[in-house]
């Protein structure tokens, strides 16, 4: 049975249908010439703030989006204070009041989609599809804790009386001030929803975005304050790495949840365990090395279509994303002519036109680590094919598509969180060895099997160490409540977003004991 009855998750817009689509693309295009802005929940020192701020370009030609101010440690400290003295009484509001303000906010997102889809494409490159996911998934974040936190937050919470007779309850709590340090590749799901999650479970918040994309997370923040979220509850704190170590490293902080890379969480465990205070709550969901195994008994269409979206969707930038295509050696050949098939059909280019499956990486740095690692590939002798960014892209941080062929999942080192799709074979027989080697990487993130044979399937699903498996389809675009995500290992500590675990680790236990 379905343990969340009656949820529906966002409609979202239908683009197929002209009548929706052609004047939305007229709408945003007029959103064209808007200059957004981001700044800190608190400007401690607004003298000569507007001096310091710093511009914000788009991935697909360089062109100014907006201006952030960063957060100074003066900033910062005063956030603290504010966060840390707002929380009690956020706690106190109760489950169904927090989940009130979620709702609204969900609903205010919902009327801001034009917004919302400017800012996804303008400012983190992405296609429109993608930018649609991204706005339902934001809502569908904000609904779900909303009705998680009448779950967990609202009953009475009484358990069996002792043999006295004495009556107790166990009760929730927010834990206190809780950090959220979020990615650019889903610069508005993924920093909404660890917020919504902290603040539902009756935490304030202090939110930083990654300094690619503060732009859509001020304007998230906005709604949310529009929507009756008191601005000392959910605080902006805009910055680089500097911003997140002194927001970590800080003993009023009761914990974090962080999306990023696995180096990044190490060091943030890291500040968290030195500092005095508090034994702070860690939450990290981090990068993969995504394998998907294709046997002999798979669809060959179906294979091409769910790993075309599954290595090039939203350019590869998905820590779900498909890394490592495991061929059967008897069907290598024929599977690959039709993967170059459609490989070679993607369309690269400006994010703004429809026809567009791949549009830029977020910025000069992660263009210039792919191209090195495609360079890499090629003077190890390997084959890589490698589309063609268009001319029309010169301005922007393109990156070819690629496939390469290696021979196993252990000749990369580091997750390629890019278009660079990478083939390696197996033999009839070799299924558990194959599922070794993955699970040698370290990372279980997301894993797929195309395959009509159950006992490889149960096999597969057996010893493979990954938080979601997919079978017989594409391994990207987890949904919420359907799909709880989240890995293990290198990939994360858990709990899964969009699952029925995840809020109550923002929370503290409390047992309260009456005897007569
Ligand atoms: N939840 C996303 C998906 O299933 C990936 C999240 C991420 O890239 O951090 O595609």
């Amino acid at each position: 049975t379905d343990i969340f009855p009656g949820r529906r998750n966002s409609a979202g817009v239908d683009l197929a249908d002209p009548l929706v689509r052609e004047p939305l693309l007229d709408r945003l295009a007029a959103l064209d010439a808007r200059e957004w802005g981001a700044a800190p929940t608190v400007v401690a020192e607004a003298a000569g703030a507007a001096d310091r701020t710093r511009p914000v370009m788009s991935p697909h030609d360089g062109t100014l989006v907006g201006h952030v101010l960063e957060a100074e440690p003066a900033d910062v400290d005063a956030m603290l204070a504010r966060g840390t003295a707002a929380q009690i009484a956020w706690d106190g509001a109760g489950g169904e009041y927090r989940a009130r303000l979620l709702e609204r906010a969900a609903d205010l997102f919902e009327e801001h989609t034009d917004e919302i889809l400017e800012l996804c494409r303008r400012e983190a490159g992405k296609t429109l599809p993608d930018a649609v996911l991204e706005l339902r998934e934001a809502v569908d974040f904000l609904r779900f804790y909303a009705q998680e936190a009448r779950r967990h937050f609202t009953g009475n919470g009484l358990l069996l009386p002792g043999p006295t007779g004495e009556e107790n309850r166990l009760r929730l709590h927010g834990r206190g001030l809780f950090v959220t340090i979020s990615p650019w590749n889903f610069p508005l799901a993924i920093f909404i929803g660890p917020a919504a999650a902290a603040l539902a479970a009756g935490n304030s918040v202090i939110a930083k975005p990654a300094e690619q994309t503060p732009l859509i997370a001020a304007f998230a923040v906005q709604l949310c304050h529009a929507a009756g979220i008191p601005d000392d509850v959910l605080q902006l704190a805009p910055g680089d790495g500097r911003v997140g170590g002194m927001l970590t490293g800080d003993p009023r902080v009761a914990g974090v949840a962080f999306t990023g890379s696995t180096a990044t969480a190490h060091l943030i465990n890291r500040a968290l365990a030195m500092r005095p205070g508090p034994i702070g709550q860690f939450i990290a969901e981090t990068g993969g090395q995504n394998a998907l195994i294709v046997d002999s008994s798979a669809l060959p269409e179906q294979v091409t279509r769910d790993v075309m979206s599954s290595a090039f969707q939203s350019a590869g930038q998905r820590c779900s994303a498909l890394r490592v295509l495991y061929l059967q050696e008897d069907i290598a050949d024929s599977m690959l002519a039709m993967i170059r098939g459609a490989f070679d059909a993607l369309q690269i280019g400006d994010p703004a036109l429809l026809a567009t499956d791949v549009g830029p990486v977020i910025d000069r740095q992660a263009q210039g680590q792919l191209n090195d690692h495609l360079a890499e590939m090629r003077v190890a002798g390997r084959n890589v094919w490698q589309a063609v960014v268009p001319p029309t892209c010169a301005h922007g941080s393109y990156v070819a598509p690629a496939i390469v062929e290696i021979d196993a999942i252990g000749d990369l080192q580091a997750e390629n969180f890019g278009p660079v799709l990478h083939v390696a074979r197996f033999r009839a027989g070799q299924l558990a060895d194959v599922v070794e080697q993955i699970n040698a990487t370290g990372y279980g993130l997301t894993l797929g099997l195309h395959s009509r044979i159950e006992g490889n399937r149960r096999l597969v699903e057996r010893r493979a160490r990954v938080g979601n498996f997919y079978v017989n389809r594409n391994q990207i675009g987890a949904v919420v409540g359907s799909q709880p995500f989240g890995g293990e290992g290198l990939s994360g500590t858990g709990p899964k977003a969009g699952g029925p675990h995840y809020l109550a680790r923002f929370a503290t236990e409390r047992v309260t004991t009456v005897d007569t």
